[in-house]
C-alpha cells in the first residue's frame, strides 16, 4: 500500500506536529478539527514552528514554511478525508469524544484504509471495538514534540493484523520514525510509568515537600533526565495528563491511578501547562 494522502484528526498539540511532521517528509495531508479558529492557530503554530526549527536544524531542503503549509489542506469538513489512505487520530483525551469521532471516520474513510490512534492511555482494543475495521486499528503514540522526537510506541490491540502492523511502521518510516511495538494495555508502557510519576509528583507539591522547580532539579540533577516530570507535565498539558489518569484510574479500578486533588484544581482554574501559557512555570 503506498500511503500518499494522510488524514489528520484533531490540530491541538499533537494533530500540529504529526500533520507538520507528514508535510515535511512529502505527504498530502488533510487536518481536521471542530473549528475555524483552531485551524488558524495550527497554521500560525506550524510556521512558527518551521522558522524555529530551521534556526537548530541543519537541513539541504529548499521548501520555504509556504511550501510546506501548501501540503496541508485545513478543514472543519470531515468529507475531506474520503481520500485518505492513512488516518492519524489526535482528538481529545476523553472516551466520549474519541468514541464519536471514529463510525464518522467509517463512514467517510475508504475501507481499505488504515486507523492510527494517538491516545496516551486508551486501550486501542476499546478503540478498534467501535469500527468496522477492528484489523485495521492501530495505536501511534507519538512523542512531543512530534517533528524533534525520533521514537513511536506503537500498540498491537486484538484484531490489529499482521499487514496493518506492516503499514504502520512503513508509514512511520516513510515520516523518518523508528518504533517499538508493544502489546495493548491502558497506558501502554510508556504513559502507566510517566503519568503515574507526574501524578505523584504533583502530591509532593502539594504535600509541600518540595516546590516545583526543586521537584524538576532532582530528577535532572540526580537522574540525568532532561526535564523534571512537572516540565514534562505542563509540556504534554495538565488537561491530558488528567485525562489519562483518569483513563488508568477507571481501566484498572485500583486506586493507586487516582488524580491528584491539586492536578483536578489546576485544570478547573485553567493551568493547562504551556499550550495556555501557565501550567507550574508561566510561558510568554
Ligand atoms: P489537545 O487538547 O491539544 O488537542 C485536541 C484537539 O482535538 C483539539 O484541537 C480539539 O478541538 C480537537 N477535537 C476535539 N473533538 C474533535 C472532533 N470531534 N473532531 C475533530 N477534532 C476534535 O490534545 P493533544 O495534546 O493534541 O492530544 C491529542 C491526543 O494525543 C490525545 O489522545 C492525547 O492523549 C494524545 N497524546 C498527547 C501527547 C501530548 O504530549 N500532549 C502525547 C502523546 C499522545
Amino acid at each position: 500500500m503506498n500511503i500518499q494522502v494522510v488524514g489528520v484528526v484533531g490540530a491541538g498539540v499533537m494533530g500540529v506536529g504529526v500533520a507538520q511532521n507528514l508535510a515535511q517528509t512529502g505527504h498530502q495531508v488533510v487536518l481536521v478539527d471542530i473549528s475555524e479558529d483552531i485551524l488558524d492557530k495550527a497554521k500560525q503554530e506550524i510556521r512558527n514552528n518551521i522558522r524555529f526549527q530551521s534556526f537548530f536544524k541543519k537541513s539541504d531542503s529548499t521548501e520555504t514554511p509556504q511550501d510546506i503549509l501548501n501540503k496541508i489542506e485545513f478543514s472543519t469538513n470531515f468529507k475531506f478525508l474520503e481520500n485518505a489512505d492513512f488516518i492519524v487520530e489526535n482528538v481529545t483525551e476523553k472516551w466520549d469524544i474519541k468514541k464519536q469521532v471514529y463510525p464518522l471516520l467509517d463512514s467517510i474513510c475508504p475501507a481499505d484504509s488504515v486507523f492510527a490512534a494517538n491516545t496516551s492511555a486508551i486501550p486501542i482494543t476499546r478503540i478498534a471495538s467501535v469500527t468496522k475495521r477492528p484489523d485495521k486499528v492501530i495505536g501511534m503514540h507519538f512523542m512531543n514534540p512530534v517533528p524533534m522526537k525520533p521514537m513511536v510506541e506503537v500498540i498491537r490491540g486484538y484484531h490489529t493484523s499482521d499487514e496493518t502492523i506492516e503499514t504502520g511502521k512503513k508509514f512511520l518510516a516513510q515520516m523518518g520514525k523508528e518504533c517499538i511495538l508493544v502489546n495493548d494495555s491502558p497506558g501502554f508502557v510508556s504513559n502507566r510509568v510517566l503519568m503515574l510519576t507526574i501524578n505523584e509528583a504533583v502530591f509532593l507539591l502539594q504535600d509541600q515537600v518540595a516546590t516545583v522547580e526543586d521537584i524538576d532539579k532532582i530528577f535532572k540533577g540526580c537522574f540525568g533526565h532532561k526535564m523534571g516530570p512537572l516540565e514534562t507535565a505542563d509540556l504534554i498539558g495538565l488537561d491530558t495528563i488528567l485525562f489519562s489518569i483518569e483513563v488508568l484510574y477507571e481501566n484498572f479500578n485500583d486506586s493507586k491511578y487516582r488524580p491528584c486533588p491539586l492536578l483536578k484544581k489546576m485544570v478547573d482554574a485553567g493551568l493547562h501547562g504551556k499550550k495556555s501559557g501557565k501550567g507550574f512555570y508561566a510561558y510568554q
